[in-house]
């Protein structure tokens, strides 16, 4: 059984879904790194901080505190799950998650949190640069038009009322600004397995996953 277990891939292609089952299902302590980049933009928007200034960001990004508690998030002692998953905070994350510094906090702030556990971490960059050592590697992926159409069916039962063209426009727009950002990109890591989950239940991607976490 691996220790760590990574799973990257684009904005929609179910990594947050598949991690939580993978820690329920076989004991496994979840990080969700997206969790943290939302949650820092969230309080630099919150302390009224222009997240064009990296700096300031930065300084943010080092003087709070964040936890992650089965399921829950926490900034500052504050539960923030809710508010960290709006559409709006997935955007306040990507560009937050420009800066090399403020992803090297996130960085240690995840090393540190898996040291001595059996984790599975998501995010974009899990397996390809926080923890390059993990024994298995999973890159999911499926097509935008399907990626949208679940993010779309999940912002509807959290109560956001988008369009499925404005959902598209904003997954496109969101990979394109993680493959292409000069530090730590989204890409297929080196050894990851690649799972196309297109036109595939959750059921079925897990017992794919299960098989690669007993082989
Ligand atoms: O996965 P989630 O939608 O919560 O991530 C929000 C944003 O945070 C992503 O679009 C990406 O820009 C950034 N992110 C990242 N590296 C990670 C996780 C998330 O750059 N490991």
């Amino acid at each position: 059984e691996p220790t760590i277990i990574t799973i990257d891939g684009p904005a929609g292609a179910g990594k947050s879904t598949l991690a939580k089952e993978i820690a329920k299902k076989f004991g496994y302590l979840h990080l969700d790194s997206g969790a943290l980049y939302r949650t820092i933009g969230y309080a630099c928007v919150q302390r009224g901080v222009d997240l064009s200034d990296e700096k300031k960001v930065l300084n943010v990004a080092r003087s709070i505190s964040v936890e992650l508690q089965n399921g829950k998030v926490l900034l500052n002692g504050e539960d923030v799950t809710r508010q960290i998953r709006t559409p709006e905070a997935g955007k306040w994350a990507s560009q937050v998650a420009q800066y090399p510094e403020v992803r090297e906090v996130v960085v240690q702030i995840l090393r540190k949190l898996a040291r001595g556990k059996k984790v599975v971490v998501d995010g974009r960059d899990a397996g390809s640069y926080i923890f390059p050592e993990a024994q298995l590697k999973i890159y999911l992926t499926a097509s935008s038009q399907e990626r949208a159409k679940r993010r779309l069916e999940e912002l509807k039962r959290k109560g956001f009322n988008l369009s499925y063209e404005e959902v598209l426009k904003e997954i496109v727009e969101r990979d394109r600004k993680d493959e292409n950002r000069p530090f730590a990109p989204l890409k297929v890591p080196e050894g990851a397995v690649i799972i196309d989950s297109t036109g595939k239940t959750l059921e079925e991607v897990l017992q794919e996953v299960e098989k690669l976490i007993k082989n």
